[in-house]
């Protein structure tokens, strides 16, 4: 098994799945209130998504990151993660979850047992007010339980923050604090132009700029810790945690890209910043034999390009790409 390998000498051995395209929020920044869904056909089986799975493991994916739309609404999803998680040391390392945590409470110890360790939950504010604006319909002291559950069950919890200018940036170093003095890995990311959405060039905010800010209160030292992902880590000396920056806008980092992302119709996505991708629900559904689903996998993977071209222009307001994150799986 030589693994997956691209015309850039990439090796791609990390899959982000995406398991649903519904959701129970609604993110300002993610999609709009009155969001249109796919129909169930179109949307993969967990039997298919579990076979999916299965053919990217046999070809190298050693971590696999189950995301959505929010994974822990999709019916039975802890029958697929029991399955994904058979794989852990036969070929899969590393099994994690991306979720919006508002049902964490309920899952976390069958997470646990399925073989999860790590959990990044998403999380832009510590204000309830401010918390039901952002996600629309969310609560906060329902996630706010789930991280305590999902930490009780012995899951690492990575914060995910969405900067956004003039909505949430005040809170960034309360945010920091907060995390690190739980015990979790904080990460702040910079919006992306995926889908159409309301006042997205109004609220992008540069992460560098967050970072100079922050050098100014703390103290910042570039760190080599890596977990697989596009975060650039930095430890802060004051809370003894780590701060990771996912900056696709302002530091391209395509050149050590390892990934690429299968959206929950079975459509594969080989650079989340580019529209071209190759159809797997067809060979899925064709033939039990996994060859042909193989070859369409290998053409595939030929074609990654080298990197994404995000802009996020005021005189260009159009280029955003239209599909939304909760489709492809953040
Ligand atoms: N529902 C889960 C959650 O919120 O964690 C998983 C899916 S969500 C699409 C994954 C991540 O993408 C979240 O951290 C979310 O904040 C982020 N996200 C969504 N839309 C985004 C955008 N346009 N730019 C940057 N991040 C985005
Ligand atoms: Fe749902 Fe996650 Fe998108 Fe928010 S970011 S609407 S929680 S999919």
């Amino acid at each position: 098994m030589s693994g997956m390998i691209d015309r850039f000498g990439r090796k791609i051995t990390y899959l982000r799945i995406s398991v649903t395209d519904r959701c129970d929020f609604r993110c300002i920044y993610c999609m709009p209130e009155h969001m249109t869904f796919l129909p169930r056909d179109e949307v993969l089986t967990l039997e298919e998504l579990d076979r999916l799975c299965g053919a990217f493991v046999r070809k190298g994916v050693r971590r696999l990151r189950v995301t959505g739309g929010e994974p822990l609404v999709r019916r039975n999803v802890m029958w697929l993660f029991e399955r994904l998680g058979e794989r852990i040391g036969n070929g899969l390392n590393e099994l994690t979850l991306t979720t919006n945590g508002s049902q964490l409470s309920r899952f976390a110890p069958a997470l646990f047992a399925a073989g999860v360790r790590r959990v990044n939950v998403s999380l832009d504010t510590l204000d309830h007010a401010r918390f039901r604006a952002i996600t629309r319909w969310g609560d906060l002291a329902k996630v706010i339980a789930g991280i305590d559950a999902a930490q009780t069950a012995g899951l690492a919890i990575k914060i995910n923050m969405v900067a956004l200018r003039g909505v949430n940036d005040d809170e960034i170093p309360r945010m920091l604090e907060w995390a690190h003095g739980r015990g979790a890995d904080f990460t702040l990311i910079e919006t992306m132009p995926l889908g159409e959405v309301e006042h997205r060039i109004e609220q992008y905010l540069p992460l560098s700029l967050v970072r100079s800010r922050l050098a100014q209160q703390y103290t910042l030292t570039e760190s080599a810790y890596r977990t697989g992902g596009p975060a650039r880590y930095f430890q802060v000396a004051e809370t003894g945690g780590r701060i990771g920056f996912i900056t696709p806008l302002t530091h391209n980092f395509c050149e050590t890209c390892n990934r690429m992302r299968v959206t929950c119709t079975g459509t594969l996505y080989m650079c989340l910043g580019q529209n071209d991708s190759a159809d797997l629900r067809t060979p899925l559904r064709t033939s039990d034999d996994s060859g042909l689903l193989d070859g369409v996998i290998d053409e595939a993977i030929g074609r990654k390009p080298k990197g994404h071209d995000f802009i996020i222009d005021r005189r260009h307001r159009e280029p955003a790409l239209s599909r939304h994150m909760s489709l492809t799986g953040g």
